[in-house]
């Protein structure tokens, strides 16, 4: 039977993503992949974790092995609520001002799901998190895509564009911004200060929602940790956290903060698609935070981060630096930076080149609703090894000779027909 003939249109529309397609070559021998942004194995306090693992089964078997509340553990929250108020200074969270996720990935999905309608409208930078894009799209709203720059999204083209909102009378269907606060996926930047509070103002005065999702807040190298968003308008403002960055996405728990009408819509969104979220995992982050300062914990694999960075800025100097119109980002956190080619390089069409020469990237393009960078890719840093980076870098550029290499002999046979 003919399944298309029967899809929704919405079913119609998913598409894909090139980082589960890439995932496929990652196993090859000797590939070395900067794709996928995943945290190194090596990070996880996998002792730790099992030996807490143990008790959390056999001992509170009657919570862990059983359904639980929509709205996430309790003990879970409790500890949550803790870290919070001691490391952000969030302080006046109740239980119903949270909800735990299956992810943060959940959070994006009930984010477009209680705000989206085909009609309405949003804003994102340009490029933006490849979660959010594929989650946000099933909405059917409309994005705005924001450029970035030093400071952060392009605000002042978020102004025009809801200047032109007011005058069609259609303000009202704008919902929120979106926004990675701190070394964005894709790109490795942050928000300043000022674009913040630039945020904040335009929120109140348009009246809308600010969904801040800010995972990498904990992997800072260096810099000062800005306030969140949310501590500045918090009954305007979702803030999205998980544990995968930090943990272990494995465990998959992520945490929304804010408003709790927005939180009680979610928790009713989130019964029609879960019921609830996995009970053992999140009583295992739950007594790990009781036993262990989650901050704390880091500490090593937040340095570990910020020298494989530092190892791939000294690869790129070194294999890109006498290139012309290439540039890249230098994150101050994170997992990822952001690479810009000359216009005529189509990342996307490299990518095969790339996979013979055993060295894998994300082409930009995958990172925009809509009117992508095409000459841009993103660089994951954590997963590789110091050897794998420096080396991978080598190969890079390599792919990037023989690709100009190969669209110049192209265009060359073009001239000699035309002539
Ligand atoms: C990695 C990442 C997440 C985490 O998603 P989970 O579903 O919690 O694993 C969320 N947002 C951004 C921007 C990320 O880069």
């Amino acid at each position: 039977m003919n399944i298309n003939d029967k899809l929704s249109a919405k079913a119609k529309s998913m598409k894909s993503s090139i980082i589960r397609e890439l995932l496929v070559y990652v196993n090859e021998p000797g590939m070395i992949s900067f794709g996928g942004g995943a945290p190194d194995p090596e990070t996880f306090p996998r002792h730790k974790l099992s030996e807490i693992a143990g008790s959390v089964i056999s001992d509170e078997y009657k919570s862990t092995l059983q359904y639980g509340l929509t709205e996430g553990d309790t003990e879970l929250k409790k500890h949550y609520i803790k870290l919070l108020e001691k490391y952000d200074g969030i302080t006046g969270i109740n239980n119903d001002n949270l909800l735990i996720t299956t992810g943060s990935q959940e959070a994006l999905y009930l984010t477009g799901l209680i705000f989206g309608d085909e009609d309405s409208y949003c804003a994102a930078s340009a490029p933006t998190y490849l979660g959010a894009v594929s989650a946000f799209s099933l909405s059917g709203a409309k994005f705005f895509g924001l450029p970035m720059t030093d400071e952060g999204m392009d605000l002042d083209m978020l102004e025009r564009e809801l200047e032109n909102l007011v005058k069609k009378n259609e303000i009202h269907k704008f919902k929120f911004a979106y926004i990675v606060p701190n070394y964005m996926n894709p790109t490795g930047q942050s928000e300043s200060m000022e674009n913040r509070k630039k945020l904040v103002e335009l929120a109140e005065k348009y009246d809308f929602m600010i969904i801040e999702d800010d995972p990498y807040n904990a992997l800072r190298f260096e810099g000062e940790k800005l306030p969140s968003v949310y501590t500045m308008a918090p009954d305007r403002t979702l803030l999205l956290n998980t544990f995968s960055k930090v943990l272990s996405p494995g465990l998959r728990i992520g945490v929304i903060v804010g408003n709790k009408e927005a939180i009680r819509k979610m928790v009713i969104g989130k019964q029609a698609l879960l019921l609830c979220s996995p009970s053992i995992t999140q009583r295992l982050a739950a007594r790990f935070m009781e036993k262990y300062d989650l901050i704390h914990e880091i500490r090593d694999t937040v340095k570990l981060y910020k020298a494989k960075r530092d190892t791939m800025l000294r690869a790129l100097e070194e294999m890109f630096g006498d290139m012309e119109d290439v540039e890249w980002t230098h994150p101050k956190g994170g997992l990822f930076l952001w690479l810009k080619f000359p216009k005529n390089l189509i990342t996307s069409e490299m990518l095969e080149t790339a996979k013979n020469e055993k060295v894998l990237y994300i082409p930009g393009d995958s990172f925009y609703f809509d009117n992508p960078e095409r000459n841009t890719m993103r660089l994951c840093f954590s997963l590789p090894s110091h050897e794998d980076i420096y080396e991978g870098i080598r190969r890079l550029r390599k792919v990037v000779d023989l690709h100009l290499a190969k669209i110049k002999g192209a265009k060359k046979n073009d001239l000699h027909q035309c002539v």
